[in-house]
């Protein structure tokens, strides 16, 4: 059977580099730069007063100056009144021509229209508290690169270089569907036999939380005639269908057979792993498809494991591989890979199997236990996506 870095190297083969598009500033953040952005001013654009206080000629060797005028931030430059003559600035103003320092407001003393040093204060030099232009880029400068993900710092670059819409790759179109005839709607009663499907909300939820949400969500039949209808209409202009349920042993695990009769490509059937062996993936046309065991563990490990990170990587933001340092680990039974519930807290959690999704509430996601050789001391491990 297929193991996990077999079927990752497999993976690989189906990326595909994203399309672009042209997002909002506002929605740039966490996306995948797909321009380089050149500044088109100086950095900063005017020699910029980086203190309140008073701009002076520090040339001049003076401690005292009369105040002749006022150069707020967003004001045109003024000129300097003559000489001993100071202006008063704020944070961000011009520097008024003819001067070359500021003194901050808490080294002076303020009479009238007369400044001067408080004692002690050392004579300003040039330069002092000024941000000269051009002195962090100049203009036609590149502020960032093609290919970067755009965290908080790069807007300031993007929008000081006045990039608003953003060039980024595209994410993925994908679809997730439910298979299941005991599936039930969240809201629905369901009878004895049935269930409320909740496959669809955790994967979403971690999808979610790395900016993937998918196009359409939606369920599917167990019956061959009826699944084949409805993936009939699902797949077109997909470029991605996430399946759960209908991929094991089962007589109504139809999933891979439909797809395979609709004209799909089996690129792997079952993983050496464990909860999450029967994961299928194949391709029909261009859409690349992933069938998950229907099992509530199972279903978020796998797409959290080998889907998300494709996605990502599809998206220009492939996932660093994290490892963990987990103590007192024992070697699991078996030689399969294994996946088992994490917290940072409490290490690996105990859990009773790949439908006990309860196990999971403490967890911060899942440890990656290699096949033999297994790797104890540091396993490589997967976080729920988001919000720490
Ligand atoms: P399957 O992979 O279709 O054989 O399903 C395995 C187990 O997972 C069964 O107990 C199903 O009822 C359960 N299951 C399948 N799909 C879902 C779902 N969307 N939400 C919750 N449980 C599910
Ligand atoms: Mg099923």
């Amino acid at each position: 059977m297929l193991s996990t870095a077999e079927a990752d190297r497999l993976l690989a083969t189906l990326h595909q580099v994203g399309r672009v598009e042209t997002v909002p500033l506002a929605q740039a953040a966490g996306r995948c730069l797909a321009q380089s952005v050149l500044a088109d001013r100086d950095g900063p654009p005017y020699h910029r007063v980086a203190m309140d206080g008073y701009a002076v000629d520090a040339s001049e060797n003076l401690g005292t100056w009369i105040v002749r005028g006022l150069q707020m931030a967003g004001k045109p430059p003024q000129e300097r009144k003559g000489p001993a003559t100071a202006f008063e600035v704020s944070t961000g103003a011009v520097l008024p021509g003819g001067c070359d320092a500021v003194v901050r407001y808490e080294d002076t003393k303020r009479t009238g229209d007369t400044v001067c040093l408080k004692p002690g204060i050392l004579l300003p030099l040039p330069g002092s508290h000024v941000h000269h232009q051009g002195t962090d880029y100049h203009k036609g400068d590149q502020l960032l690169a093609s290919g970067l993900i755009l965290r908080s710092p790069h807007l300031h670059s993007l929008a000081s270089a006045g990039t608003d819409p953003v060039s980024v790759v595209s994410r993925p179109r994908w679809a997730l569907a439910a298979t299941g005839d005991e599936l039930v709607e969240v809201r629905d009663q369901p009878l004895g036999w049935q269930i409320r499907r909740s496959n669809a909300a955790a994967i979403l939820g971690e999808a979610t939380a790395w900016g993937l949400t998918p196009d359409t969500e939606t369920v599917l039949p167990d019956n061959g005639e009826s699944l084949k209808e409805g993936l009939e209409q699902l797949l077109p202009g997909l470029e991605v269908l996430v399946l759960t349920g209908g991929v094991s042993a089962g007589r109504l695990d139809l999933v891979p057979e439909v797809l395979t009769q609709m004209g799909a490509q089996t690129l792997f059937h079952k993983i050496d792993q464990r909860p999450g062996k029967p994961l299928w993936c194949g391709q029909l046309g261009s859409t690349v498809l992933f069938g998950l065991p229907g099992n509530p563990v199972s279903s978020l490990f796998v797409f959290r494991r080998y889907v998300l990170p494709w996605l990502l990587a599809c998206e220009g933001r492939p996932l660093a591989e994290t490892r963990v340092r987990v103590q007192g680990l024992k070697p699991p039974t078996g030689h399969q890979t294994v996946f088992l519930p994490w917290s940072r807290e409490h290490g690996v959690l105990d859990w009773k199997g790949s439908g006990d999704f309860l196990a999971l509430a403490d967890s911060d996601g899942f440890i990656e236990v290699d096949a033999e050789p297994r790797s104890l001391s540091e396993p490589r491990v997967h976080q729920w996506g988001g919000y720490w």
